[in-house]
């Protein structure tokens, strides 16, 4: 920046985005506070997946040796129908370092980056009130009456950001039509595990990822009218009823099931603004751009997103500078990232009984090499010469 002196950041959320943001701003210089709603910091749901790009990322900013003891390879990817057995096989087992997958406990990826925070001044239990902006900074008002001022304020709060919110209401939100619940369960040996599979079913579909510690990570998906409607307080007997029949191994992690507290609901959506800051604030992750989980790619985007931002900062001549050069860099490839996400999640989910079937016919018949090149092109770890805004 040509004004050089170092920044008050306010960051909004103690997510992945939040997290590594702060540690590439306080690497910097700038005097960083998180303020997160949550009393403790505490990773909501089970495990994730890591795809190639975000791995890559976590190496770039040198996230990556501690974190590495805590992650699973993962060596394929299969889709499945129901009637058809396996559609799609996506092999990542041919030290190919552009193929690296990995699922890790959220619990670990959060614990191992959070330990690379330095001087960051977290403040928990505690979320935003209000906003005042002026062209020098923002007059923040917290939760508990205090009132602060900071240069800039980045909105790191996920996908119901309250932090958006005071920017643009609820514009761009769009409900995907499906909802999901992600429970943990032992493998017990009954599963193979270097493998994630996803099985389609009809307006219906059920997913298995492999963790560290004998542990899986499931998924299961069905279509809904509206986001946290009829199915958010669905009791365990109908959970186990609407997911039995996916397979031997669904049906096994199914019935690990006892109490509807294991289950963790989801309404999913995607988000898209026109513009991702406003001023001096700046939305970063799922806040500004939540997006369907069909390609797992929400916290890669989040950790990309954070390079971006504190490098733009860097070199920006001004904070709308580099807040511009930020969202021209990066909303591109996100939206590309969103659409293929939202299409495949409407395939997956497809309700018609003959219409799963010509899809389930169809996609056998595609090769692997098509639909793993088409991914690989689009997940592939970028290179600086990409965050450009030439590029965007
Ligand atoms: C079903 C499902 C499966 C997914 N699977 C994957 C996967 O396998 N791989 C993958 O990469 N991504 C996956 N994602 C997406 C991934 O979880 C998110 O993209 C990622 O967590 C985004 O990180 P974030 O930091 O932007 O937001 P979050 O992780 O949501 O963090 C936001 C933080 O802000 C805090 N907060 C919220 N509101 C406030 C407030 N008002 N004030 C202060 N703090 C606040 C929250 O407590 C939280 O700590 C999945 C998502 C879903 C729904």
């Amino acid at each position: 920046m040509t004004d050089s002196r170092p920044m008050n950041v306010l960051v909004v959320g103690g997510g992945i985005a939040g997290i590594v943001l702060a540690i590439l701003l306080e690497r910097d210089g700038h005097r960083v506070t998180i303020v997160e709603r949550a009393p403790e910091i505490m990773p909501v749901g089970g495990g994730i997946t890591l795809t190639m790009n975000g791995i890559g990322m976590l190496r770039r900013l040198g996230l990556m040796d501690d974190l590495e003891p805590y992650l699973h390879k993962i060596k394929r990817i299969n889709i499945d129908a129901i009637r058809l057995g396996t559609l799609s096989s996506f092999m990542l087992d041919d030290e190919k370092s552009s193929r690296e997958v990995y699922s890790v406990l959220r619990s670990d990826l959060h614990s191992r980056l959070l330990a690379h925070l330095r001087m960051t001044r977290m403040v928990k239990g505690t979320s935003v009130h209000l906003y005042s902006q002026s062209p020098e900074g923002v007059s923040v008002t917290f939760s508990d009456g205090r009132n602060e001022w900071f240069d800039i304020v980045a909105g790191c709060d996920g996908i119901n950001s309250a932090t958006r919110a005071s920017m643009f209401g609820e514009a761009g939100r769009s409900f995907a039509g499906y909802a999901s619940w992600r429970f943990l369960a032992k493998s017990d040996g009954v599963y193979d595990p270097s493998l994630i599979t996803e099985v389609w079913g009809i307006g219906k579909r059920f997913g298995i990822v492999p963790l560290p510690g004998g542990l899986v990570h499931c998924f299961a998906a069905t279509n809904c009218r509206d986001s946290c409607g009829e199915n958010e307080n669905m009791d365990v007997t109908a959970f186990k009823a609407m997911f039995r029949g996916f397979g031997s191994a669904s049906d096994y992690f199914v019935e690990q099931v006892s109490h509807s507290s294991q289950l963790m609901y989801n309404g999913l959506e995607d988000i898209r603004l026109p513009a991702w800051y406003s001023g001096r604030i700046v939305l970063v992750g799922d806040a500004a751009h939540g997006m369907t989980p069909n390609l797992t790619q929400g916290a890669s985007m989040a950790l990309e997103d954070a390079y971006v931002l504190a490098m733009a900062l860097r070199n920006g001549s001004s904070v709308e500078a580099a807040f511009s050069w930020y969202f021209q860099c990066r909303r591109r490839r996100v939206l590309a990232i969103q659409k293929k996400s939202w299409w495949l999640g409407k395939v997956a989910q497809i309700a018609s009984p003959w219409l799963c079937r010509l899809r389930d016919r169809c996609w056998k018949r595609i090769p692997d090499r098509w639909l793993q090149g088409d991914l690989e092109k689009l997940l592939v770890e970028t290179t600086d010469a990409f965050y450009s805004p030439a590029k965007a």
